[in-house]
């Protein structure tokens, strides 16, 4: 067996991949990448148009980040987060908090998306404990249909998909499920503002009927990701972030996939902030794009109101205990830090937005693809959505198909149900490289 052959075999027989069936699995074995190119061990290049699965955001082998680990392995790679701290996450801490404004002022770093959820999940769990009043019947989670918040026990009990959630059905606790609200499926006579007030009526029903009950609302910014990309109508966000103020119900906004620049704003709730509303989540949960895709870190931001609700002697036993072991990582953190300055320097927000309607554009030009039902886009953020084969009436066929006719052109792509996700860094410059691809294989 050639060395080649011999990795491929390890990788499928004793690597056990994400989301894989190892019995059919043929991946990709990455040598090395360069800005928005993933290189192969055969020396193959692919466009990596899905961000390294949606979190690489400025390219690989980006300088700025590259020195700034750099820098920091200089220092030191590791310090604990328990009872100890370094300059580079307290000043990833505080430039956070200075961006996200809007009275979030404090941040409890985690190692991954699920993780910074499942933060949320209990401070928001232990707040009602910890303040005036009698909380105790406050043990349910108000969610959205389909909604996506990683692969944690408590995060796929708040997952409404269900093949991702049947299995383990029998081990999840029980929440509080709204509908999906998806702008793209509404009945014909319905305008989005019409439906997007029926979903706000519908989640008012729920927060009125589980009233003392709902311990947080928790919601993906604007666009439910691993449900296929759905978009939310414009003002649901803002709605709901209204229903939650009114009732005093606490709200914990999923940015993991959405923020950090992704659709053009730092933060994909400020799309929903028009005419000057501000909105004000509890919590912003962040991760995938926090490092780049280079590191392994999420951020759970929350309010002065809530981190003061942890505060007393310690006998008193109202310290948030939890932790993970490499949570506010200096190597993660300086990855951070590298973003912000991209974020606000080289990069900047501004150009993301402008690149994001170029991108819209050619997005909207696959709509009369072949197979294609639905295109919907924010940012640098889109999916291509299918009509389900009659024929084979299989969840991804065609997806499934396409993706692997554009790998052979050399477009990396991962497909997710009946959608492919096409979110490529928001640094990609060569727009035609992408979608002279996929027109081709949409027949177009
Ligand atoms: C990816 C994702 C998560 C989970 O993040 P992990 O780092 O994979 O645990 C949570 N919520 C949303 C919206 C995501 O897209």
């Amino acid at each position: 067996m050639d060395q080649i052959e011999r990795l491929r075999w390890l990788d499928r027989t004793v690597v056990w991949h994400a989301f894989s069936q190892m019995a059919e699995y043929d991946g990709l074995i990455i040598e090395e990448a360069q800005g928005c190119w993933l290189t192969d061990i055969e020396g193959k290049s692919y466009l990596d148009a899905a961000s390294s699965l949606w979190c690489n955001m400025f390219g690989h082998r980006v300088p700025e980040i590259d020195q700034a680990i750099q820098e920091q392995l200089g220092k030191v790679a590791h310090v604990t987060n328990l009872g100890m701290s370094h300059p580079t996450t307290i000043r990833l801490a505080e430039r956070l908090v200075e961006v996200a404004g809007r009275g979030l002022e404090h941040v409890f770093f985690a190692g991954d998306g699920a993780s910074a959820v499942e933060v949320a999940m209990k401070m928001a769990y232990q707040y009602w404990r910890q303040i005036p009043g009698s909380h105790g019947g406050r043990t349910k989670y108000l969610t959205l249909g389909d909604a996506y918040h990683g692969d944690t026990l408590g995060t796929v009990s708040l997952g409404g998909i269900s093949r991702f959630q049947k299995m383990f059905e029998p081990l999840l606790f029980e929440v509080v499920r709204g509908p999906c609200p998806d702008r793209s499926r509404r009945p014909e006579a319905m305008s989005e503002s019409e439906v997007c007030e029926y979903y706000l009526e519908e989640y008012a029903k729920l927060l009125d009927a589980h009233a003392g009950e709902i311990v947080a609302v928790v919601a993906e910014s604007c666009i439910q990701g691993a449900a296929g990309f759905v978009m939310q109508p414009r003002g649901f966000l803002r709605g709901l972030n209204q229903l939650c103020r009114e009732r005093g119900e606490l709200l914990i906004l999923d940015e993991i996939a959405v923020g950090m620049g992704r659709t053009g704003k730092m933060f994909a709730f400020e799309h929903e902030e028009f005419g000057g509303e501000r909105l004000s989540p509890d919590f912003v949960c962040l991760g995938k794009g926090l490092t780049g895709g280079y590191l392994a870190m999420s951020a759970t931001l929350t309010t002065r109101c809530v981190w003061e609700a942890f505060l007393g002697r310690r006998e008193e036993g109202k310290a948030f205990l939890h932790g993970h072991t490499y949570g506010g990582n200096p190597l993660a953190a300086a990855a951070g830090n590298a973003v912000l300055d991209l974020l606000q320097g080289r990069v900047g927000l501004e150009l993301i937005e402008k690149r994001g309607i170029e991108f819209g554009k050619r997005m909207e030009a696959l709509r009369g693809g072949r197979g294609v039902r639905d295109v919907r886009s924010l940012g640098m953020m889109g999916g291509i959505e299918f009509h389900r084969d009659p024929a084979e009436n299989r969840v991804g066929s065609e997806s499934n198909r396409i993706c692997k006719k554009v790998l052979n052109d050399g477009v990396w792509l991962r497909p997710l149900g009946d959608v492919i996700p096409v979110l490529p860094p928001v640094v990609l410059e060569d727009f035609e490289a992408l979608f002279r691809v996929l027109a081709s294989a949409l027949d177009l």
